[in-house]
C-alpha cells in the first residue's frame, strides 16, 4: 500500500506562503507521495467564515489534513470534532488532522515556538522574560514560554489593552508563574534574562525594531518571530551585541515540523526543513 498525503493551507493572502513548498520538500525527501496546497481565501472569493465549509469538503475530498492562519485560526474551533488540551486552553488552532471521518485540531505555532526554544536556545534563562507582541504570534508565544518554564513574563503592546487581556488569559492558564503587562521600556529591556519580538517590526515593509537594541547585553538572549527577513535588523544588532539569537525562521520552521508529523505519523527531518526554508 502506497500512503500518499494531501494537505491544504486555509487563510487570507496564503498563496505565497513557504509552508506549502517546506511540507513537500521533505514529503519528497522521505519519498513519500505529498501534495499541499495553498487554499487562499481571497483569490477563491471566500470569507473566512467558509472554514468550516471547506473542512467539510476537504474531508469529503480525502484530505489528510489542513493548516489554518489567518484570519481563521479561532472561526476553525466551532467546526471540530476534537480538539488537544493545548489547542483548548489557547483557544486557537493551526492544525486539523482529518482522521477516521473526524477532525481534531493541533497548535503547533506555539509547540513549534517551544521546539525552537528547545533546540535552537538550549538552556535559556527564562527566569524574567519580555516580550513586545501580543497578537496572534504573541499569544501562542506567551503560551509557549510559560509551558516552558518562564518564571516571569511581561507582555507589552502598543494597544495597551491588547498586552492587558493577554497576560490575564495567561494568568488564568498558569497561575504558578508571575504576567504582568506594562511598557517594555529601558528598565524592563535591561533587567530582562531574554527578549521575545512579536510585532511585525522587522518586515521589509515595517523596517526597525520595537525598542534599543543598545539596551542589550550579551547575557541576554534575544528570539523574534518575524522571518521575511530571517536576519532582521533586532536579530543582527542582538547577535553584534553579544546576545544569543533564535531568529523567526525557527518558529515557521517548528510548526511546520509538527505540523508535518501529525499529518504523516512520520518523523520529519527539522535540521532538512529548515535547511529547505533557508533556501527559499
Ligand atoms: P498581529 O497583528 O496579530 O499582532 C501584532 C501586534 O504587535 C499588535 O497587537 C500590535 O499592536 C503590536 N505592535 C505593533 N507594533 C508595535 C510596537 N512598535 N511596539 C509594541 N507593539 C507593537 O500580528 P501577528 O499575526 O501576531 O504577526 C506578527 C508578526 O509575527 C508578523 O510579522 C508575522 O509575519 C510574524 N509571525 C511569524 C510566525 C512564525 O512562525 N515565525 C507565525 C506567525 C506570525
Amino acid at each position: 500500500l502506497q500512503e500518499s498525503f494531501l494537505v491544504g493551507l486555509i487563510g487570507d493572502g496564503v498563496d505565497p506562503s513557504l509552508t506549502p513548498p517546506m511540507h513537500e520538500r521533505e514529503g519528497d525527501a522521505q519519498g513519500v507521495r505529498y501534495l499541499y496546497r495553498p487554499i487562499d481565501l481571497g483569490r477563491i472569493g471566500r470569507a473566512p467564515s467558509a472554514v468550516g465549509d471547506l473542512l467539510r469538503a476537504g474531508r469529503d475530498l480525502g484530505f489528510t489534513g489542513f493548516n489554518i492562519t489567518h484570519p481563521c485560526k479561532q472561526l476553525v474551533l466551532a467546526h471540530l470534532d476534537e480538539l488537544s488540551d493545548d489547542a483548548r486552553r489557547l483557544g486557537a488552532v493551526n492544525t486539523v488532522v482529518l482522521r477516521d471521518g473526524a477532525s481534531v485540531g493541533h497548535n503547533t505555532d506555539f509547540s513549534g515556538f517551544a521546539g525552537a526554544l528547545r533546540d535552537g536556545l538550549p538552556g535559556a534563562d527564562l527566569s524574567d522574560v519580555v516580550q513586545v507582541g501580543a497578537g496572534g504570534a504573541g499569544s501562542a508565544v506567551a503560551y509557549a514560554l510559560l509551558a516552558s518554564g518562564a518564571r516571569r513574563l511581561l507582555v507589552a503592546d502598543l494597544d495597551g489593552a491588547r498586552a492587558a487581556s493577554l497576560a490575564e488569559a495567561m494568568r488564568s492558564l498558569f497561575p504558578h508563574a508571575d504576567v504582568v503587562s506594562g511598557a517594555a521600556d529601558a528598565d524592563a529591556i535591561r533587567r530582562a534574562t531574554g527578549v521575545v519580538q512579536c510585532t511585525p517590526i522587522g518586515m521589509h515593509h515595517h523596517p526597525g525594531t520595537p525598542f534599543d537594541p543598545a539596551l542589550l547585553s550579551p547575557a541576554q538572549w534575544v528570539a523574534d518571530v518575524v522571518y521575511r527577513p530571517v536576519e532582521t535588523a533586532l536579530v543582527r544588532a542582538a547577535r553584534e551585541r553579544g546576545c544569543r539569537v533564535l531568529d523567526g525562521g525557527r518558529m515557521a520552521v517548528g510548526q511546520a515540523v509538527d505540523a508535518f508529523r501529525l499529518f504523516t505519523r512520520r518523523e520529519p527531518d527539522a535540521q532538512r526543513m529548515r535547511a529547505h526554508f533557508l533556501a527559499m
